[in-house]
């Protein structure tokens, strides 16, 4: 644990750059080392939706094995095929008809299934462009971008969104994307893929949604929360 007496009158960016150092020191820093191909992520991301990873995963892979890793097979199924596929990743009625419309509009921009441009084009114009695909947010959206060619989109999740918000990296009740936009505008794009991974890691195992371990936290010192309340009783 933490316990920098000066650590309670940072400024908002110095704030985010001790949420980041100590993380780094927590759980060691994770570096990028090269995305998957950004289809696979666009769907996978898709699939991902209100499930655990090993639901999503288990979708992905009956639904590439099922089509014979052929997008243009998927595209053109009886959805009732894609629903069963795809079943383990549960909201399948929702899921299937969002993958169809992704693919279709993909097949209709580019010609093909690849998404290999996004590496140069411009982040914000990415980012539009993503979000313009049925059933992308801004979150899947960014996970694209950051996961497969390490582009500046800071993804926020429920992890993240819950953690800034007790933190105080945002307000109480601001929405994911706008704590997107405050992320972005404290920390430069090259630590966004480590400190994603970290904050999601500092959710599942310390700052958990139920019970979080504040007894065991390094951020504890710059914690709004903790500074207001103490410890989670
Ligand atoms: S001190 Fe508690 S509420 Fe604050 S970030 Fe740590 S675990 Fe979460």
């Amino acid at each position: 644990m933490n316990s920098d007496p000066e650590a309670g009158s940072l400024t908002l960016p110095e704030k985010a750059k001790f949420v980041f150092a100590q993380l780094n020191a927590l759980f060691g820093r994770p570096e990028w080392t090269g995305g998957g191909d950004p289809v696979d992520e666009l769907i996978g991301t898709i699939l991902s939706a209100n499930t655990n990873d090993v639901n999503s995963s288990r979708a992905f892979d009956q639904l590439k094995t099922a089509f014979g890793e052929d997008w243009e097979a998927v595209r053109t199924a009886p959805l009732e095929a894609i629903k069963a596929a795809i079943r383990p990743a549960g909201m399948y009625n929702q899921k299937a008809p969002h993958i169809v419309a992704a693919l279709t509009r993909l097949r209709e921009l580019e010609g093909c299934y690849n998404l290999d441009h996004l590496a140069t084009m411009e982040v914000g114009e990415a980012l539009a462009y993503l979000t313009a695909f049925p059933g992308v947010g801004h979150k899947t959206a960014s996970i694209v971008l950051l996961f497969c060619f390490n582009r500046g989109a800071f993804p926020v999740d429920t992890h993240i969104q819950r953690i800034s918000q007790r933190l105080g990296i945002g307000g109480r009740t601001d929405a994911a994307e706008k704590i997107k936009r405050i992320w972005e505008s404290l920390m430069p794009p090259e630590t966004y893929y480590p400190l994603h991974l970290n904050l999601i890691r500092h959710g599942r195992e310390i700052c958990q949604a139920r019970a979080p371990k504040c007894e065991i936290c390094p951020l504890q010192p710059v914690c709004d929360y903790y500074n207001r309340h103490g410890a989670w009783a």
